[in-house]
């Protein structure tokens, strides 16, 4: 009885954006929620390590968290929080980055699955269906159906009043929408790829110990560097990232222990023989970039997160703005009263602007040349210095307008113009891998042979 009078959602994936929508939307009482997500189910499987990573959160992802009661406490529970950077070098002191507030970080896979948990804990089956292993193959914009194909077994079709593409930066529903619906979309791929790497924090033998509160970094030679984040229960995990184009040359875990402790000896020292193993086994990723010109399809398809908007992780946004997104959302729905002809328009001409402004940082806050990049540490110390003089006349460097301050991505990018187009002009005169365009053709290609992100 109850049903019949709610509007019936389909969300396609199950990551941070679309779980966080489906706990709005179900908070306002007005529909079913039903979540088809491609890959198993967390809570059941024990999870490889290949496909996670720390995500970093600030205000801007909490404040969308904070909203749900409940939810941002348990994420928080389920965290570490670190106060600054540690830069370490070769040689000399490590360099020390200071924040006025805690980034909360937690890997992707526990957040979803506390995103997860508290989802199913707070809704009964009547009003939320979630199904794993079952992946989005078609959709028919005039029948509003789409086509489900499990894992195993046959593929089948429901309808759906609404439908949200959550999916990713591979979103097959952004996909069919280019092919059918004159969606313009922009994609590329990031001049970096990426493996995962698990430490422990402690060597006793070495007597060593990294600070459990801040993000350890480092920058090697041949644009390789390392980013690893402090989790519960004394690990370190994060990522070696270095050229798509180069081949590591990694066959042995003895050559992976030689690697590590000969360009990243801090990291090369905490690093056990069977993580080198492991990270041998592990895919590489890569990063796809997506520029849209909307995020909506009439009056029933919403793109949002990574589908709408993948970026660089570079400056640690993607999922703070993928959340950020659901508050919008809501937001809209809440002023236009639930009239999804007017709240889905409304989402595009909002967060459009904000998205393309959030690309242009992440693919240009952070130089790739060696000069730049002691320019860029040059003018983060010396602006936060100078704000604190006279904060009236000296706005922070990009960084921290991002994760300081309650700023849009436009206005960020409109007070950090300077400096992003410097790096943005390094860059063309450096390589043009960052503005290849990637075919249809070529991606698909492309992403048979790689791992998906
Ligand atoms: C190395 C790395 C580090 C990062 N660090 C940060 C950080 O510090 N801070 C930050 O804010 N962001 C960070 N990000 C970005 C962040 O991970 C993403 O922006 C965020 O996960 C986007 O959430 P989403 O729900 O939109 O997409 P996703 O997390 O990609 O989730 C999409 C889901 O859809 C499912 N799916 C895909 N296709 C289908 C289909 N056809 N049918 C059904 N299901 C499907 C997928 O299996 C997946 O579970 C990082 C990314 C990387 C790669």
């Amino acid at each position: 009885m109850l049903q019949i009078m709610l509007q019936k959602v389909v969300i396609v994936g199950a990551g941070p954006a679309g779980l966080l929508l489906a706990h709005y939307l179900l908070s306002r009482r007005k529909y079913h929620v039903e979540i088809y997500e491609r890959r198993a189910d967390l809570r059941l499987v024990n999870a490889s390590q290949d496909r996670t990573f720390p995500i970093s959160l600030q205000e801007r992802g909490r404040k969308a968290l904070r909203e749900i009661p409940g939810l941002e406490e348990a994420i928080a529970a389920a965290s570490v929080f670190c106060n600054g950077t540690k830069l370490h070098r070769k040689r000399g002191k490590a360099r020390k980055f200071s924040r006025a507030a805690p980034i909360l970080t937690i890997d992707r896979n526990r957040l979803v699955m506390i995103l997860l948990q508290h989802l199913t804990q707070t809704y009964p089956a009547e009003q939320l269906i979630i199904k794993f292993d079952c992946a989005c193959v078609q959709v028919d914009r005039k029948a509003k159906t789409v086509t489900m194909q499990p894992a195993q077994g046959e593929a089948f079709s429901l309808s759906y009043d609404r439908l949200v593409a959550a999916d990713g930066a591979q979103s097959q529903i952004r996909d069919i929408l280019v092919q059918n619906a004159g969606l313009q979309c922009e994609q590329n791929h990031v001049p970096d790829a990426y493996k995962s790497v698990f430490l422990s924090r402690l060597n006793p033998a070495l007597g060593l110990e990294l600070e459990p509160d801040k993000i350890h970094g480092w920058n090697g030679d041949n644009q390789t560097r390392m980013l690893m984040v402090p989790q519960p229960g004394d690990r370190l995990n994060g990522v070696l990232i270095f050229d798509a184009e180069r081949n590591l040359n990694l066959s042995t875990k003895e050559e992976v222990l030689t690697f590590f402790q000969e360009n990243f000896p801090l990291f090369g020292q905490l690093m056990s023989e069977e993580e080198a193993e492991d990270f041998l086994k592990r895919p590489v990723g890569r990063v796809l970039t997506i520029r849209c010109d909307r995020f909506h399809d009439g009056d029933s398809v919403l793109l949002i997160g990574d589908a709408a908007h993948a970026v660089s992780p570079s400056i640690g946004q993607g999922c703070n703005a993928s959340l950020e997104d659901v508050r919008v959302f809501e937001r809209l729905l809440e002023q236009h009263e639930d009239d999804w002809s007017l709240a889905l328009p409304a989402f595009t001409q909002q967060r459009v602007p904000d998205a393309h402004a959030l690309k242009e940082l992440s693919d240009y806050s952070f130089p790739r040349t060696k000069a730049l990049r002691i320019e860029f540490f040059l003018r983060l110390t010396l602006k936060k210095l100078l704000h604190r003089w006279f904060p009236q006349r000296v706005k922070p460097f990009v960084f921290d307008l991002l994760l300081d301050q309650d700023l849009s991505y436009s206005q960020v990018l409109s007070l950090s113009q300077d400096w992003i187009n410097k790096v943005k002009r390094s860059a063309a005169g450096g390589s043009t891998k960052q503005s290849n365009s990637i075919s249809r053709s070529k991606r698909n290609r492309t992403r048979e042979k790689l791992n998906e992100v």
